[in-house]
């Protein structure tokens, strides 16, 4: 029988890290971590993930200003105000809630985030750093799913791990991650044949397509560490992609949604934010 990894105590070991970083800056008199949250639109998920970081950053100790805008955001109030937060010497950074309302041109508002307080990882500048392997911030999702197996003592090196999904927020980054900690990666997508086939070839199968309990008994070999990126709303429930029953006789660990993956995303996402601190003190 499978066991189930309890993140939100991988998330609540790194929370206290930061806690005790911030409160360790304010005895010596230093500023706490800053950053700006932008929100365009009424996306409920946007919402939701905002309200999560704010909860998450008032309990940190961490600093943020909220820029909310509606629906008829003009794209250049967008960039005006990134660019003066990009030159805001008292905050480290800016995250950018997709998706923003139709009439705006994502990728133009993005790319204008200096990639230097890009703590989500996101900005073309960032993603060509990590996939050139130099020093930049990885982005939060694919972390926490790296994050986990390490905190889990799972090997990853020499390994056979599969991804599911091609996203270039989680499949293709985390891909990347576990080939760089030396595993042998397969990427799996909606056009892929056979996929129970290679899927069932995993020491560690991930699975991040956001299909409701698509991944079952089925899929798994023996032993195979599955960890569940997927979230969707079923019946207002957030429902992962595994059918957790179904893959625990198989799997030695599975991670479950919610509780999972997405316990540790926001943390990562206040990890990099004070890595861009401590960045910021070594070049000042
Ligand atoms: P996405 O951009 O929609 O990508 C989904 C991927 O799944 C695509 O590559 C797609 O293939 C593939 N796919 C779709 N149906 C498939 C099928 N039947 N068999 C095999 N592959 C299939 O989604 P995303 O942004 O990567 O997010 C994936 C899931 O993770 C979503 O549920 C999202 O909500 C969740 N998520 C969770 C977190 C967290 O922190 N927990 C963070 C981000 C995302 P094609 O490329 O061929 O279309």
């Amino acid at each position: 029988m499978g066991e189930i990894i309890d993140v939100k105590k991988i998330a609540e070991k790194y929370r206290e890290e930061i806690k005790n970083f911030i409160i360790g800056r304010k005895e010596n008199d230093k500023s706490a971590p800053k950053a700006a949250n932008i929100i365009a639109g009424d996306d409920g998920g946007s919402i939701y993930y905002l309200n999560n970081i704010i909860n998450l950053y008032n309990n940190l100790g961490i600093e943020y200003e909220n820029y909310k805008y509606g629906n008829n955001v003009k794209e250049r109030d967008l960039l005006k105000i990134i660019n003066s937060l990009n030159n805001d010497i008292s905050l480290q950074g800016i995250m950018l809630f997709m998706p923003l309302p139709p009439s705006i041109n994502s990728k133009t508002v993005l790319n204008s985030i200096w990639y230097k307080k890009d703590i989500d990882g996101l900005t073309p500048d960032n993603i060509g750093r990590f996939y050139s392997s130099e020093k930049c911030f990885i982005p939060n999702t694919p972390r926490a799913i790296i994050t986990i197996l390490k905190d889990s003592n799972i090997k990853i090196e020499g390994k056979r791990a599969v991804v599911i999904g091609r996203s270039s927020i989680v499949g293709r980054p985390v891909s990347e991650l576990l080939l760089k900690e030396n595993a042998t990666v397969t990427i799996c997508h909606s056009k892929t044949e056979n996929i129970r086939q290679v899927s069932r070839e995993a020491d560690i199968l991930i699975s991040a397509v956001g299909r409701p309990g698509i991944i079952d008994s089925s899929f798994i070999k023996e032993g195979a560490v599955v960890i569940d990126v997927g979230t969707s709303s079923v019946n207002g429930c957030i429902t992962g992609d595994v059918n957790l029953e179904s893959v625990l006789d198989k799997a030695s660990y599975v991670t479950k949604v919610p509780g999972g993956v997405g316990s540790l995303t926001t943390t990562m996402l206040a990890k990099n934010l004070c890595e861009a601190l401590m960045e910021n003190d070594k070049n000042s």
